[in-house]
């Protein structure tokens, strides 16, 4: 599709990356399930390796059907380039790997996905790499926590689960003053409610397995760049502004200027790392992006009202949802994510542990899964479960105490969702 800038989000969400297949003429995108690609000839071949053509070589680099996700995401987020690999958490290691080396650190926010902050407290320090957490409301404190071997700073837009909204044009602020990217995991938010490059972002993660496929079908992650990040400022950044030895001295930036991220993702990212998407996920991923937007205006209103409904409970102490008059960050939801506050939201219940656990166990049409941005409502207790790991002070820190049962609303009629609800609370009060 030509021009994407003159088309809205519903007709991108369709298009954009897409044409007929050549070949065939099928309209919609084939699921190109081949793992190498012929060279038209020896010279073709050297052209590829050498990044002088752009094309297919072996699918755990590039594969046109993963290759449509990708524009299709850059282009819903505003971005220049995006690189899909095999997971959220994967995109994750993806976003931070060209930036840090040993001894590098990224100042995260303390309210993150559960099994994020297990990432970025445990495993990341196998790489020489740490993470610094930080009330990312208190800009004071996260700029102290910037210093020398910061490479970027890390939130979530609506942050898993507690009903947060991180304030990224501050934050952006923060991160451009000091030189470093900041980088905003926007899976419970989608493009369609928050464009954090918009509100200057320079990257974007997605666990691709959530919303933007929205039927609970397959995993998958995306780095989005915006392009906007000049690597070569500072000396911070030399896999991508110096001549990069594991592609025999490549200057990244130099080479490929906005498109220097991308290509080293692809390039030396899943090159080497090889935590590569698959066409088939590709394939279940596009056919969610379809829907995108019709999904989540009906989970926002769904959410909306559950949550309203919930928060007038006898049995339920309080609902954090920003999109409530209630939420301190209901002040956040018209400038960060003016279409709504998503479909996610916990719930604290009267009974502590036990209702919550007997609540869960009791409701018939949400099923207890450790998955959200499904098109059917799903719950978990996270306390014994996604942030089991963690100490009691993170768990209350990431809005995930013991009495505390998170809540993701699908697309189903709101009235039969709040019947399950009302003989669930019944049930665990009994
Ligand atoms: C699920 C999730 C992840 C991890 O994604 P996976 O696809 O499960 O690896 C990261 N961040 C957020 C906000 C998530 O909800």
């Amino acid at each position: 599709m030509s021009e994407a800038a003159n088309f809205g989000f519903d007709t991108l969400q369709i298009h954009a990356g897409a044409r007929p297949d050549p070949a065939t003429g099928a309209r919609q995108t084939p699921i190109y399930q081949s793992t190498a690609f012929v060279f038209r000839d020896a010279e073709h071949a050297a052209a590829l390796f050498n990044l002088q053509e752009v094309g297919y070589i072996y699918s755990r680099l590039t594969n046109p059907t993963v290759a449509v996700l990708q524009e299709r995401i850059a282009t819903l987020e505003g971005g220049v380039g995006a690189v899909c690999c095999s997971s959220g958490h994967a995109a994750q290691i993806m976003a931070l790997f060209p930036l840090m080396q040993p001894g590098c650190n990224v100042v995260a926010s303390n309210r993150l996905y559960g099994g994020t902050i297990t990432q970025f407290s445990q495993t990341i320090k196998r790489f020489g790499w740490s993470a610094k957490f930080v009330d990312t409301d208190d800009l004071d404190a996260v700029a102290a926590a910037i210093d020398e071997n910061t490479r970027a700073v890390f939130c979530e837009s609506i942050a898993n689960p507690g009903g947060y909204i991180s304030d990224i044009e501050a934050l952006a602020k923060v991160a451009d003053g000091a030189g470093v990217p900041l980088i905003v995991d926007n899976t419970s938010a989608t493009p369609y409610l928050c464009n954090p490059i918009k509100l200057g972002a320079t990257l974007v993660v997605h666990s691709t397995t959530k919303y933007l496929t929205g039927n609970g079908t397959v995993t998958g992650g995306c780095i989005v760049d915006s392009g906007n990040f000049d690597w070569s400022a500072s000396d911070k950044f030399p896999s991508l502004s110096q001549p990069e030895p594991a592609y025999h001295g490549l200057k990244f930036h130099e080479t490929f200027g906005p498109l220097a991220f991308t290509f080293h993702g692809i390039a030396i990212g899943l090159r080497d790392l090889g935590m590569t998407m698959n066409p088939q996920a590709a394939h279940y991923t596009l056919m969610g992006i379809e829907t995108l937007s019709l999904r989540m205006e009906r989970h926002v209103e769904n959410a909306k009202t559950v949550a309203g409904w919930l928060e007038g409970h006898d049995l339920v102490d309080y609902v954090t949802y920003a999109g409530l008059e209630s939420s301190p960050y209901h002040d956040r939801v018209e400038r960060i994510c003016p279409k709504g506050a998503g479909g996610l939201f916990t719930v604290a219940l009267k009974g502590g542990y036990d209702a919550c656990v007997k609540f869960v166990d009791s409701l018939e049409i949400f099923s207890h899964v450790a998955n959200l941005g499904d098109a059917r409502s799903l719950v978990i207790h996270s306390a014994s479960t996604t942030h089991r790991q963690l100490t009691p002070e993170q768990q209350e820190a990431a809005g995930a105490g013991p009495n505390v049962v998170r809540i993701s609303i699908g697309i189903e009629n709101s009235e039969d969702l709040i019947a399950d609800l009302d003989q669930a609370l019944k049930a665990a009060h009994a």
